[in-house]
């Protein structure tokens, strides 16, 4: 067993041990029978402790315990613990037999009902858990807080985006100032969700509205600026689509690459080609960014040659060296089409520059291909990045 796990044991233990004898003394008045019934439990939890079986002489120790006031903090704790090690059925169990106690009065029903939503959720029963949260509805608001970001977590795995936008509404009425940025940048996302699923049926009205909010609720998240631009792109208002896109450098610069492709064709629909010049060249100068300069070197072999894309690339890879770079000087600087080696070396580094990982999460450290705005490894929003990353040692 883990350190940790055993400590926690021992603490529960300890506890247990405590609320048992509190709870003996309430009842050795009158109840002598029950007594010596839960002596019996306490003793078989003893036998289990011995017998280094510390998740058995818990429960033990926990069923020998009458269900009051006194004791509830213990029963809510083996409920909690059980959930933690992945006995979920028992968790509930444990929950369920607190509930149908009548001796407990509404708040603590009510913190029985919290610990029972958290292990539906964790039982992947989220219906049941949705029906408790409503009941929560009534309770203080600490309880009420911790139930709505239950009910958070289980509308971002349903999808059911306008439930979570007013859960997150009802936790911002309830919350402390400092915790309201993180709700908001939530709340922006689940709009963002909302506006690219009507994009995609070309309901471009009320994919607006849901920007307008999405903003209103977090004016730097870049994906509000991505989604905006592609919509008045689509709308063949290729300005606003201009305008809208380059914001994204005062709201994050390093989402800038993300942006370039459509800010191109919005210059190439318009027949700007001086402005695209200026834009290309402007970006070649202030960018740092490997992915972005990458880019705009495949624009410049495309459209000016790839004597002129070698020239970029090689005045660049000195100052900013990266993996992808060197890639494609090694593919800019060959003609691999007379040579079957070249051809065949060439496409293994097209592959493996294609399978490096772009992104990673600020908040867990995850890595990943596509870009998410919610991490895949720790469901936070807004804290996954696109990589930089350069070859220190060749500065
Ligand atoms: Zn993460």
């Amino acid at each position: 067993m883990e350190l940790g796990n055993l400590s926690l044991s021992l603490l529960m233990l300890i506890a247990v041990a405590l609320a048992w004898y509190s709870g003996y003394k309430t009842q050795i008045k009158s109840k002598t029978s029950q007594v010596k019934e839960n002596n019996k439990d306490y003793f078989i939890g003893l036998n289990y402790l011995l017998n280094d079986e510390p998740d058995h002489s818990i429960d033990a120790f926990i069923s020998s315990l009458e269900i009051n006031s006194n004791t509830l903090e213990s029963h809510l704790a083996l409920g909690n613990l059980l959930m933690r090690r992945g006995k979920v059925d028992e968790s509930i169990a444990v929950y369920q037999k607190l509930l149908a106690n009548s001796q407990l009065n509404n708040a603590e029903l009510n913190q029985v009902k919290l610990g029972l939503v958290k292990s539906y959720v964790a039982a992947g029963l989220l219906d049941r858990a949705e029906k408790l949260i409503d009941e929560l509805k009534v309770a203080n608001s600490e309880i009420r807080m911790k139930a709505l970001n239950m009910g958070l977590t289980i509308y971002q795995l349903e999808k059911e985006w306008l439930k979570a936008i007013k859960v997150a509404n009802d936790l911002l009425k309830l919350c402390m100032p400092n915790e309201r940025h993180e709700i908001q940048v939530k709340a922006s996302h689940f709009y963002c969700e909302l506006a690219e699923a009507e994009l995609e049926f070309h309901h471009y009205n009320q994919a607006k509205d849901y920007l307008n909010s999405a903003i209103n609720m977090h004016r730097s998240n870049v994906r509000t600026s991505l989604i905006l631009g592609k919509l008045e792109f689509e709308q063949t208002n290729y300005k606003q689509a201009i305008k809208t896109l380059l914001r994204i450098s005062t709201q994050d610069p390093s989402f800038t690459t993300e942006a370039f492709d459509l800010i191109i064709a919005s210059y190439q629909a318009q027949n700007n080609h001086k402005k695209l010049e200026s834009f290309i060249e402007n970006s070649l100068n202030e960018t740092s960014s490997p992915a972005l300069l990458l880019k705009i070197v495949n624009y410049i072999k495309d459209n000016e040659g790839r004597e002129k894309a070698k020239e970029i690339l090689f005045q660049r890879i000195e100052r900013n060296p990266s993996i992808e770079l060197l890639g494609q000087a090694i593919l800019l600087n060959d003609n691999s089409e007379n040579d079957p080696n070249a051809k065949k070396f060439h496409e293994i580094l097209i592959r493996y520059l294609r399978s490096k990982t772009q992104y990673q999460c600020d908040s867990c450290g995850f890595k990943m291909k596509n870009l998410h705005w919610q991490c895949p490894g720790c469901s936070e929003w807004s804290f996954i990045k696109p990589i930089e990353a350069f070859i220190e040692e060749a500065k």
